[in-house]
């Protein structure tokens, strides 16, 4: 047995699959202490640089004096805090929504909303570039999950269509990242919710990279694109551009009113420290006044582009913090980012099956505690590493 697993974990190592986990010694930031070297790096999701900041640190502090450290129940016993309920509260406003409901992380979010909504009899639509977690929420729910090619919305009409021929019945659940994880493109969620509104379909918004980011003040995707529909399942996850920890889930009353009685992974769970709800209230009114932030970032975004002279290695097509390198094969993927890391910089390299197969890329991802040095280090850096990493290949 034991022959077998070694085995596979061989093979993965022969296609260039294995994963290494690096060890952080250091708080996040732009440049941190990682396996005992100091890097600048480009691989976090704190987008606007909150997960060592000082207010932060202060609200945490505060708030375990006056909550303790654990939650000590769920949510329906006796752990959902004031914290909580008033973070809920702040959140559904800001996103404009009318309730919002607490998760301890966006993998269960997603977990929760996709199994409440639809099973056995029903149908889901989802991008093929969806986050894992909404893949895995899919064959959780026993739904007849399909899932269309990526933002094409000819495909995703044409099953629309069939499936409202075939089962007049079935619920139906769309489901798309707003800001693609690994691509950094933006879902059209306009024609998006025009079809859930014209085949009558839930329209679930995953907004983990939006969040924080998009629209007025930071508020997200929705605002970005000016929807509202109430068949609209907002959400967004904490542990990103909020730089905490968590996720949540907003919409119409009567959405949150069914995610209470429904979502397992809400209800069967210890509720997250009541602290860390405390800071996300502080996080969140950063967040709101962060405009200095977002356009520092979106100086960084374009300075990175613009620096970006490759012949061989193009960024894809992105406005986001994300800002993938296509490289295409996996050792080739691995050599780069390693040549990067002897230069002091850490960049990850991101294969398969995260991406589809030929795609490896590296994930370079920006933040507001960058500088525009840092990005000017960087483009030097890709531009040395394709000048010598030719020079071996050819
Ligand atoms: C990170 C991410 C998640 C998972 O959120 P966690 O809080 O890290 O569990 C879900 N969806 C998308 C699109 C993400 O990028």
């Amino acid at each position: 047995m034991i022959a077998n697993l070694k085995a596979e974990l061989e093979q993965r190592a022969a296609d260039g699959l294995i994963r290494h986990q690096r060890l952080l010694q250091s708080a996040q930031s732009a440049h941190v202490l990682v396996d005992n070297h100091r890097v600048l790096s480009f691989c976090s999701n704190d987008y606007l640089g909150l997960a060592n900041h000082p207010l932060l640190k202060l609200a945490m502090h505060q708030g375990i004096d006056d909550s303790g450290v654990g939650s000590g129940a769920s949510h329906m016993v006796t752990g959902h805090h004031q914290f909580h309920d008033t973070l809920e509260r702040e959140l559904a406003e800001f996103v404009g929504l009318d309730d919002a409901i607490l998760f301890s992380t966006g993998y269960m979010a997603n977990i929760g909303v996709v199994t409440s909504f639809v099973g056995r009899s029903d149908v889901i639509f989802s991008d093929k570039l969806n986050h894992a977690s909404l893949n895995d929420a899919g064959v959780l729910s026993r739904a007849n999950l399909q899932r269309y090619a990526h933002n094409d919305m000819e495909a995703l009409e044409s099953l629309l269509k069939n499936v409202n021929f075939s089962n007049p019945n079935a619920r139906k659940l769309m489901v798309t990242d707003a800001v693609f994880s690994m691509d950094g493109d933006i879902a059209p969620l306009d024609k998006i919710l025009g079809l859930c509104e014209q085949y009558d379909a839930y329209c679930l918004v995953d907004d983990a990279h939006g969040f924080g980011m998009l629209g007025e003040n930071g508020c997200g995707a929705l605002n970005h694109f000016k929807l509202s529909s109430p068949r609209i399942i907002y959400m967004a996850t904490l542990g990103k551009a909020a730089g905490v920890s968590g996720a949540f889930v907003a919409g119409d009353q009567v959405i949150i009113d069914y995610l209470k009685q429904k979502a397992r992974t809400h209800i069967y769970t210890t509720a997250s420290p009541p602290a860390l709800a405390h800071t996300l209230s502080k996080s969140l009114a950063i967040i709101k006044n962060g405009d200095a932030l977002r356009a520092h970032l979106n100086n960084l975004i374009a300075a990175l582009k613009q620096s970006l002279t490759l012949k061989n290695w193009q960024l894809l097509p992105s406005n986001s913090a994300i800002q993938p390198l296509l490289i295409g094969g996996n050792n080739a993927a691995i050599q780069l980012s390693e040549y990067l890391l002897k230069l002091g910089i850490l960049v990850p390299a991101i294969r398969p099956p995260t991406v589809p197969t030929g795609t490896a890329r590296l994930r370079i991802s920006l933040t507001a505690a960058h500088s525009l040095q840092d990005i000017e280090k960087l483009a030097l850096a890709l531009h040395q590493a394709e000048r010598d990493l030719l020079e071996v290949t050819v």
